[in-house]
């Protein structure tokens, strides 16, 4: 099909799926085998073999996926720490220089402060909404700029275009990590982003049960990161592939959905007596909710708050509810719900700094009814 011209939940359905289907199966099988013939006069780029990620079922997910972030090509991880490492490392060689713009994922956080050194990278964490302060920390080594499309546990929004538009000014390679906006509310590549990384094991697959990740971009980088996966090993299993390739059919309604319960939520919060502060960039009063709404087609699943009375009273609701798990990730059909300060950030010395108190809550919204959520919300903080 025509893909340009379709909409995204046409494209979530249809995108990259080879039509006529091979024996008219309507699904891509899945091809669990390592290794693949070699046609007669092909060469060693040719090669089919699964760390490479060039079975034929990890390459239909590698269609999949650049179609629905607009890319002229994609590849998948093994985990979206592969995808974030794999395109860094793809950019940086010993001595490169890094401008790395927000509060960051645990894991890339942790990534950063323990791995750059020893790799020889070099690395200036600048607030992604201060220009001046990404032109203060460009160097003559810079190779590359890191920012989150939306910030965690905090919900911040930065100057993505800017970003973006600097980086290309300056030479650099701009890379999002686009796992929160999904590509259902942000297209990173159209504000002229040349890396886009995913944890998989978010929304993109949506059913908490594989873990995944994916780059997109260009031939030219995503060989190079296609280069440094295969070098360390990094490539997604076929059959979490196909599960992938299913979950995306689902992505454009699962994320509506969870676009419209964050919201709905967060304004039920909002309004409430025994809730101090709530932040979500669909919230009027969110300090970033004019730039969000000029990026993004919707806000996302996550929204963070923090109950007036303190820890304690974090603690209790979180106990006192009942349709979402206590649990740490996001972007699932399930809601879940956390403390951040005890849990994803306990060891980042960012508790303090970036104030996230042991108060804040983040919560993740699922695909249930709003009203029930909601419903939920209310019953627990009666008591
Ligand atoms: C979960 C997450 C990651 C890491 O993904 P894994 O699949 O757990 O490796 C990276 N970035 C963001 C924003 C995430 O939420």
């Amino acid at each position: 099909m025509s893909d340009e011209r379709a909409r995204f939940e046409t494209l979530a359905v249809h995108g990259g799926e080879p039509r006529p289907a091979e024996d008219g199966s309507v699904i891509f099988p899945i091809y669990q085998g390592t290794v693949f013939e070699s046609a007669p006069g092909s060469s060693v780029d040719d090669v089919r073999y699964i760390r490479l990620g060039t079975n034929p079922t990890q390459c239909h997910l590698h269609r999949r996926l650049a179609v629905l972030e607009g890319a002229e090509t994609a590849i998948a991880t093994a985990s979206g720490m592969a995808a974030i490492t794999g395109a860094l490392h793809s950019v940086l060689k010993t001595g490169d220089h890094l401008i790395a713009g927000g509060t960051f994922y645990g894991g890339t956080s942790r990534f950063l402060a323990e791995h750059a050194e020893r790799l020889g990278w070099t690395f200036d964490l600048v607030d992604p909404a201060d220009e001046a302060a990404w032109e203060k920390a460009l160097r003559p080594d810079t190779k590359a700029f890191l920012v989150e499309s939306i910030t965690n546990p905090l919900v911040r929004v930065g100057a993505l275009a800017e970003a973006a538009r600097f980086a290309h000014r300056h030479g650099l390679v701009s890379i999002i990590d686009n796992t929160f906006a999904t590509p259902v509310n942000f297209r990173p590549h159209e504000v002229g982003f040349d890396l886009v990384c995913h944890s998989a094991t978010k929304a993109l697959n949506g059913h908490s049960d594989i873990a995944a990740g994916a780059v997109t971009g260009s031939r030219d980088l995503i060989g190079e990161v296609a280069a440094v996966l295969g070098a360390y090993g990094g490539s997604l299993d076929p059959h979490a592939a196909f599960l992938l390739a299913r979950g995306l059919k689902t992505l454009a309604l699962r994320v509506r959905a969870q676009n419209n319960n964050a919201l709905a939520l967060a304004r039920f919060l909002d309004s409430h007596e025994k809730i101090a502060h709530v932040s979500h960039p669909g919230l009027a009063s969110h300090p970033d909710h004019e730039r969000a709404a000029a990026l993004f087609d919707g806000f996302g699943s996550v929204l963070s708050f923090r109950p007036a009375g303190g820890a304690s009273a974090a603690e209790a609701l979180i106990k006192s509810l009942r349709l979402p798990y206590d649990a740490s990730s996001l972007g699932g059909v399930e809601s879940l719900v956390t403390r951040p300060a005890v849990g994803s950030h306990t060891r980042l010395g960012a508790v303090e700094a970036e104030g996230i108190g042991e108060d804040l809550i983040r919560f993740s919204a699922g695909i249930e009814a709003s009203e029930d959520l909601i419903a939920d919300f209310a019953q627990a903080l009666e008591g």
